[in-house]
Parts: structure tokens; sequence; C-alpha cells
């Protein structure tokens, strides 16, 4: 059975999209079988992996609705075992048009059950946002990854985000936990980087992963090749880095 992990972080570009991306590709080239499911709107997890809109039809925005179609929604990516369950904009309805179904909190769970057997680990990259498209992400996760963009105004909105964690623990899904806090786009040139490094490190605990994600142009490259950094420039730092970071959380899964 699948473990299920969330990317979560209500704020825009701290790297949720490109962790997501490239810790599933490694997991993926590690050996294990991977479904990378986009559930943001922007769906940028999937055309990083060049699954523009042309080639998608069928998403998971029509398995929130009829999880029969899940399958349809599932497509191919350049990474072997890697398959991604696709979004796209008309996901941005559904934020709205949930509200009227029955149990809408649960909407992503029914849709992850029909298929976690077929995965060792499913990899949710989720919006910039904590509405009700989270909140299904969260229901239907075991696990939850918060990137953390290190820049002066990094931790704010850390305090909401973990009281919406904590909400969905006692409420809707009593199994999640917080694997942990990755930093990301860590500049060594600027002093700043280091003090946010150093609070979130404060802040966070042992929860903060020891990899911190460096900032690495073939990373933001890497998704207008559709492709993940390990088959863009394997030999790159960011490449470096999300090996790295994989290797720590697989400690962490396994420990
Ligand atoms: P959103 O909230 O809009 O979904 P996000 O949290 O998913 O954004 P990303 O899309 O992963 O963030 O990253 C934001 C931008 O920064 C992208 O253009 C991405 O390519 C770039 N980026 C992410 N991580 C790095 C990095 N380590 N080095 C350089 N650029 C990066
Ligand atoms: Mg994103």
């Amino acid at each position: 059975m699948a473990e299920i992990i969330s990317v979560v972080n209500q704020k825009g570009g701290v790297g949720k999209t490109t962790t997501s991306i490239n810790l599933a590709a490694i997991l993926s080239e590690t050996g294990y079988k991977v479904l990378l499911l986009d559930f943001d709107p922007q769906a940028n997890a999937s055309s990083g992996l060049g699954l523009s809109k042309e080639k998608v039809t069928t998403t998971v925005y029509d398995a929130l609705f009829d999880p029969g179609q899940v399958d349809n929604a599932i497509y191919a990516s350049p990474v072997d075992t890697l398959s991604v369950l696709a979004a796209s904009t008309s996901l941005a309805g559904a934020e709205v048009e949930l509200n009227n179904v029955e149990k809408r909190e649960f909407r992503l769970k029914a849709v992850v059950d029909k298929i976690k057997g077929d995965y060792d680990y499913i990899v949710i990259d989720c919006a910039p946002s904590l509405g009700l498209l989270t909140v299904n992400a969260l229901v239907a996760s075991q696990k939850v990854l918060v990137p953390v963009q290190c820049e002066y105004y990094a931790l704010e909105g850390v305090a909401q985000l973990m009281q919406t964690l904590t909400l969905v623990g006692k409420h809707l899904n009593p199994e999640l936990e917080i694997m942990g806090v990755l930093l990301t786009m860590y500049d060594p040139r600027t002093s700043l980087n280091q003090l946010v490094v150093e609070n979130a490190k404060a802040h966070f605990k042992s929860l903060v992963f020891d990899t911190v994600i460096p900032r690495n142009v073939r990373l933001a490259e890497a998704p207008s090749h559709g492709l993940p950094i390990i088959l863009y420039n394997p030999r790159s730092t960011g490449a470096h880095s999300y090996y790295q970071f994989t290797k720590e959380l697989l400690h962490r899964v396994h420990a």
C-alpha cells in the first residue's frame, strides 16, 4: 500500500512543485512505483513532466466527481516507473463545486483509495491555498512535507498552516503526520538566507531536514523541457541536493 505524501504550503512559489516532481522522480529511479498527483489548478506538475494541456483529456477533476475515471486520468512520464495523475485549470471550479457535495472533504481520498494498492509512493503537489482542495489532499494523505523558501517572510503564514494541520488531524484524518520542513532556494551569498535557516531550525527543531535545496538555475529550467532534474541535468547541484534530500526522507520513512 502506498505511502501518501502531500506537499503543502499556502504561500505561492516556495518550491512545492519543484520538490514534488523531483522527489517523485528520484523515488522512481530508486526503484519504487510512484504516482505524482497534481492537485493544483495551475497544473505545473503535469506540464513540468511534459503533459501539456493538449495531451491531457481526462484529469483529476473528472475523477473527483467520478472515481471510476481515475485510470483515464493517469499518464506516463519521462521516468519509467513514474506516472502522473494530471490536473488542468478546470480543477479551479472544484473548489466551489465540491461545496455542495456530500462528504466534500473526502472526495480525493475516495480517488486515492482506488489506486493506492498500485504504488509504493503517491506524492501530491498542492495549490498555494488552504482551501477545500488542500483539505482534500490532507485527508487523503498520511504525511505532510512543507517546503519553506529561504527569504525574509519565510515563516509568515506558518502558524496558520500548522493550525490547519492540527484541525484536519483532529477532525478528519487522525493518521496525518508532519514528515518535515524542507528549506528551498538557499543562496549562500546572502547573510539573510543563513538567518532564515537558523530561524527555521529554532522554530521547527528536528522537523527541518538537514539537506537545504540551493537556488540553482537548472532546477528552474528543467520544467520547460518537461523533465525532472535527474534527466535534464543529473550532475547539477540542484540534482545533487534533491538526491540528498530524498535519501534523508527515506531514512525518516523507514526510521
Ligand atoms: P505555486 O505556489 O505557484 O504552486 P510552488 O510552491 O509550486 O509555486 P515552484 O513552482 O516549485 O513553487 O517554484 C517557484 C519558481 O521558482 C519556479 O519558477 C521554479 O522553477 C523556481 N524554483 C524552485 N526551486 C528552485 C531552486 N531551488 N532554484 C532555482 N529556482 C527554483
Ligand atoms: Mg506549484
